[in-house]
């Protein structure tokens, strides 16, 4: 019998697990698959880790790995896949947005012969129409800006069969999206559309912050566009202020040339501004390198004996 593994990264979502959990059961329990469920407790600093192990101490089908810190979601989940075992793995948040229903929608595109199922959110139910709103401008600007594709609405919500798992555990960058590092694999991937319901409790985890981040990781890590940009805009500067030289040179030749001021305060702002963005993008790649250069893990375990 194949069997199937449901990764689940889980944060601070004490007041989701048990039903999560009830909700999974019931929709896997009927499929024809031996099943079980992988939870990452991705540094939880109220109960979700209690609850885990005494799941994981009560039903077969339930493991639990732990982060010796808040690592986040990515890397949690990167955690999940190198350690699930099943011949496919799913990807799922622990807060009901991603419906355990459609399940067996993904399970049945994986029968036939796809590697990577995709869900694809159509919408999102209780979500601000601001963050609908810049999702959808921000996976614009990245197919703009890199070769990989990444379709609107992609979530962590996926299947993959075991040649895509290994596959992605090939990819050990440190600064991870995860949509868009499948999109590389290149595989058959079939698409399953749904729409996300509200969270069953608690509040996003994903703050403004880790979520600035996932979105600058998207793009720099997929594409050297910025960069280039970074080049044009220099470009366009300097043809710029030589405009800008000739205008000083009439000055200084046919006008008063204390009224430069105006001039100046201009050139100053225009050209210190365009320099720090350059320099700002520079950073984001050179700090990238840096962090990749030093190779450190990615995550640890609490408990070593676990880690791979
Ligand atoms: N999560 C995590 N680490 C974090 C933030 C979130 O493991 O640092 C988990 C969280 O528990 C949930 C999933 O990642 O299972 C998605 O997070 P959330 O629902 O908060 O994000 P949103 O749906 O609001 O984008
Ligand atoms: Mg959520």
């Amino acid at each position: 019998m194949k069997s199937v593994s449901i990764v689940v990264p889980v944060y601070n979502e004490g007041e989701n697990i048990l039903h999560f959990t009830a909700a999974v059961k019931e929709v896997m329990e009927k499929q024809p698959y031996k099943w079980d469920l992988l939870f990452v407790d991705d540094g939880s600093r109220d109960n979700s880790l209690e609850l885990l192990e005494d799941l994981q101490a009560k039903f077969s089908y339930v493991h639990v790995l732990a982060l010796s810190r808040n690592c986040g979601h990515q890397i949690a989940l990167t955690c999940g896949l190198d350690h699930a075992e099943g011949d496919a793995v799913i990807s799922m948040d622990g807060d009901m947005q991603h419906p355990p229903e459609l399940l067996p929608q993904l399970l049945a595109k994986w029968e036939e012969g796809y590697h990577v199922v995709q869900t694809i959110r159509k919408d999102t139910q209780g979500v601000s129409w601001l963050k609908k709103k810049s999702s959808a401008l921000y996976y614009r600007l990245i197919n703009a800006l890199s070769s990989a594709h990444i379709r609107p609405g992609g979530s962590d919500f996926r299947l993959l069969d075991r040649q895509a798992v290994e596959a992605l555990g090939k990819y050990r960058e440190h600064d991870r999206f995860l949509r868009g590092m499948v999109t590389l694999l290149g595989y058959k991937v079939a698409e399953v559309p749904f729409v996300a319901s509200p969270r069953f409790a608690g509040k996003s985890k994903y703050s403004l912050s880790k979520m600035a981040k996932l979105a600058v990781d998207g793009i720099v890590g997929f594409s050297v566009v910025p960069l280039r940009a970074a080049f044009v805009a220099g470009l366009l500067s300097a043809v710029l202020s030589f405009f800008l030289l000739l205008h000083v040179l009439y000055v200084y030749i046919c006008d008063d040339v204390v009224s430069g001021w105006t001039t100046i305060m201009v050139c100053l702002s225009l050209f210190g501004g365009t320099q720090l963005i350059m320099l700002g993008i520079m950073g984001e790649y050179l700090g990238r390198i840096y962090t990749e250069v030093k190779n450190r893990p990615l995550y640890l375990l609490k408990n070593k004996e676990e880690d791979k």
